[in-house]
């Protein structure tokens, strides 16, 4: 299996889940043409999206996904945000709720976000393993056993944004914002040492902001954390995504 970036961060969000059979859309935050380009104008693989939440940079393309004849799964408040809850292809889910696109085992949970009801999913599928795919929440009350991929927030340092948006900066709002609504690589690598990584292969950061954060650096300190394969999301990158590295 395959994991396709087609773009990450507050720009837009869309990753393709992908083997030679089936191919999975998480999350259509781009313009269609960008998800069309990165299928290679074949959908007939593709068995469905999922979708946490509606903020443009995650759901933008969610009438167009539809109307290419994929089904779009996501929480009722999502569908209904983005005035689509009444078409045939929403598929609402529920948190806790499990339920299946072609191979995929998927179950949905709620995250905490500024956003009518932001889920996370945990995704599974006999290539690939258990999956987690967490962003824009502040928190994340569950653990997840036995987890073999994770794909994971972390939006921004705490020290940096203290630096640049501290006590006199006067952009207290946006700092706050910052803090209550994304995962800071402090709550990610929290999340990390939280769970069970004893089968974990890769760790991919993703939605990194482009001014509150430092790839190099995240990347170094999750990796000595973890000591597993950690990349940071970069536009266009495609990795194998497996159980394991072989
Ligand atoms: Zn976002
Ligand atoms: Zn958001």
């Amino acid at each position: 299996m395959k994991l396709k970036v087609i773009s990450t961060g507050s720009i837009g969000n869309a990753y393709i889940l992908y083997n030679e059979n089936e191919a999975l859309l998480i999350e259509c935050g781009v313009k269609i043409d960008d998800i069309k380009k990165a299928l290679n104008f074949d959908y007939s693989k593709v068995v469905g999206c999922i979708c946490t939440h509606e903020h443009m940079d995650h759901s933008k393309a969610i009438w167009d996904v539809m109307k290419i004849g994929v089904d779009v799964y996501a929480s009722a408040g999502t569908l209904k945000a983005r005035f689509v809850d009444t078409q045939a292809r929403a598929k609402k889910v529920e948190s806790k709720q499990n339920f299946k696109i072609g191979n995929f085992k998927i179950m949905a949970f709620d995250v905490s976000h500024d956003a009518k009801e932001p889920l996370g999913f945990l995704i599974e599928h006999p290539e690939c393993g258990k999956t987690l795919f967490l962003t824009d929440t502040n928190y994340c009350k569950y653990t997840f056993p036995e987890l073999n991929n994770i794909i994971i927030e972390a939006n921004y340092s705490k020290s940096i944004i203290d630096r640049k948006y501290g006590a006199d900066s006067g952009k207290e709002f946006l700092r706050n914002r910052i803090l209550k609504s994304h995962f800071s690589l402090e709550n990610c690598k929290d999340m990390l040492s939280a769970n069970d990584l004893s089968k974990v292969n890769n760790i991919v950061l993703i939605h990194l902001s482009d001014s509150n954060s430092d790839e190099v650096q995240f990347v170094k300190e999750v990796t000595e954390l973890t000591s597993k394969n950690v990349c940071a999301a970069v536009n266009g990158m495609e990795i194998n995504f497996n159980k394991t590295p072989f």
